[in-house]
């Protein structure tokens, strides 16, 4: 299943390095002036303050490669986020966010600073899903999420127009941006966390069509989406002490922003879920998602 593994040799150790999810390196060089509903528009600036850097640390953020953007929302509304591998986090949750004392409270995978209101149905709108290929991986992905992992959180979902954006009422908009308008065009997808308090789910998932040849099937547009729904959701990286699925071994200490779910796996090192940070080593939820939604949000 680690279909995407051989990219990772070409990630480049750039400022700007995308080595997320389903990563892979191509130069920028999209049509900067393609503008259209769906697109983004980022406003890169310079790096960060001593304190920006450290509550982002404790988002597991690596300032380094982390950039402040200005994403253009389908709505055309705009969001200021944070944006680090294939997840952002809003500014001013970054900006809210206490810096922690403990810094013993330690092992962990999933991260649940943030976690969305559970015992409720989320709406997630997919817009310009028109490919039948594509209506089916998003109804494998609320199938998956709804039946596996049985949380007390479920998910509903439409297809939409990016011109119904502002008529819909959704909790979860998934939509397609350009390269060109993400903080980096090696971005797969990136989805956005809960915000802090956490009144509400992650509200986007992006995926990059210029990286559509790592969705453009049934399956892999599926897993994709698995993984970044539980972004939506708190859900952190199965591997994000050691980037083990980017192969590498790093030892990212937790800087107090992590919270262990208890009966899942404490190593930081798990390769055995969907939620590894570079690639799919799990088609589907494994034992450490359902139990990780579950202990977050209830059984039901
Ligand atoms: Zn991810």
């Amino acid at each position: 299943m680690n279909f995407f593994k051989k990219q990772m040799r070409f990630i480049a150790p750039a400022v700007v390095s995308f080595s997320f999810f389903f990563a892979s390196c191509e130069k920028e060089n999209e049509n900067e002036n393609a503008v259209t509903e769906a697109d983004a528009q980022p406003q890169t600036q310079s790096k960060f303050s001593n304190d920006i850097n450290a509550k982002l640390t404790q988002h597991l953020f690596d300032p380094e490669e982390t950039e402040l953007v200005t994403l253009k929302l389908p709505d055309g509304t705009t969001q200021k986020s944070y944006v680090y591998n294939d997840k952002s986090v809003d500014q001013s949750t970054i900006e809210n966010t206490k810096i922690a004392t403990d810094k013993d409270i330690g092992k962990a995978w999933h991260l649940f600073t943030r976690v969305a209101p559970g015992n409720k149905t989320y709406n997630v709108a997919f817009v310009d899903f028109n490919q039948q290929f594509q209506r089916q991986a998003a109804g494998d992905m609320v199938w998956s999420f709804n039946n596996r992992l049985r949380a007390s959180v479920k998910l509903r979902h439409q297809f939409i127009r990016p011109n119904q954006m502002n008529s819909t009422r959704a909790d979860i908009f998934v939509f397609f941006v350009r390269g060109s308008d993400l903080p980096s065009s090696k971005a797969i997808a990136i989805a956005e966390f809960p915000p802090h308090p956490a009144t509400r789910s992650g509200r986007t998932i992006m995926l990059n069509v210029d990286k559509g040849n790592n969705f453009n099937t049934r399956n892999k547009l599926a897993t994709l989406l698995k993984h970044e729904v539980l972004h939506n959701f708190g859900i952190e990286h199965s591997d994000w002490r050691t980037k083990r699925s980017c192969g590498q071994m790093r030892n990212t200490p937790n800087q107090g922003g992590l919270v262990h779910i208890p009966g899942t796996d404490n190593s930081g090192n798990l390769l055995n879920s969907i939620m590894t940070t570079c690639g799919v080593f799990a088609g589907d939820y494994t034992n450490d998602d359902i139990w990780g939604m579950r202990n977050l949000f209830g059984f039901r």
